[in-house]
């Protein structure tokens, strides 16, 4: 993940520190029901790295795995997830390719020099620690005038969930959406 997010900011530049302001903010103890999107896009490029709790995507929350059970619910979450047309409905008019897909798992060692921590993070008041999972999608588009909107359908992937805060950032503006059950749809100015 390390690499990726190098990758990240070799291809944004100066919009990597705003990127990465919401991601800092995840390392704090997160909010259970609420899932973080951090979508860029750059040119031709679409990055949106997605970061739930573990809880809201598997079921149970500690690191790792108890049981079969419990390997199975974060295998099952882990599948549906690495399918962007699970997840993302993009306009077909954008011409969107998938590129790459890169699951962080909360186990994975992070390279030397990482300065974005897969440990979990810090216990909240009541001492209970938290674990995320990263997902991170990267896309070409041939038409990128066209990435006007992008649906997002984890409301009904898990219906635990009480909120999705996206993060936009593209070459003209940057700005929070808090998606709604009624329409879960990211709006994006071209
Ligand atoms: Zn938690």
């Amino acid at each position: 993940m390390g690499r990726r997010i190098c990758d990240l900011r070799r291809h944004l530049r100066g919009l990597i520190p705003l990127m990465l302001v919401p991601v800092a903010f995840a390392q704090q103890p997160h909010q259970h029901g609420v899932v973080a999107l951090n979508v860029a896009i750059d040119q031709r490029v679409l990055f949106i790295e997605l970061i739930t709790p573990l809880h809201d995507a598997a079921g149970f929350e500690h690191w790792p795995p108890g049981d079969e059970g419990e390997q199975a619910a974060l295998d099952r979450a882990v599948g549906v997830m690495s399918d962007p047309h699970s997840v993302f409905s993009i306009p077909a008019a954008a011409k969107c390719k998938l590129k790459e897909v890169d699951v962080k798992l909360p186990g994975d060692i992070s390279a030397a020099g990482d300065d974005f921590s897969a440990e979990p993070t810090a216990p909240d008041p009541e001492g209970e620690a938290h674990v995320d999972l990263t997902i991170l999608y990267r896309f070409k588009c041939k038409a990128p005038a066209n990435l006007a909107q992008i649906r997002v359908h984890l409301f009904r992937l898990f219906p635990d969930l009480q909120s999705i805060q996206a993060n936009l950032i593209t070459d003209t503006e940057q700005n929070f959406q808090d998606l709604s059950f009624a329409e879960p749809v990211i709006f994006i100015a071209r």
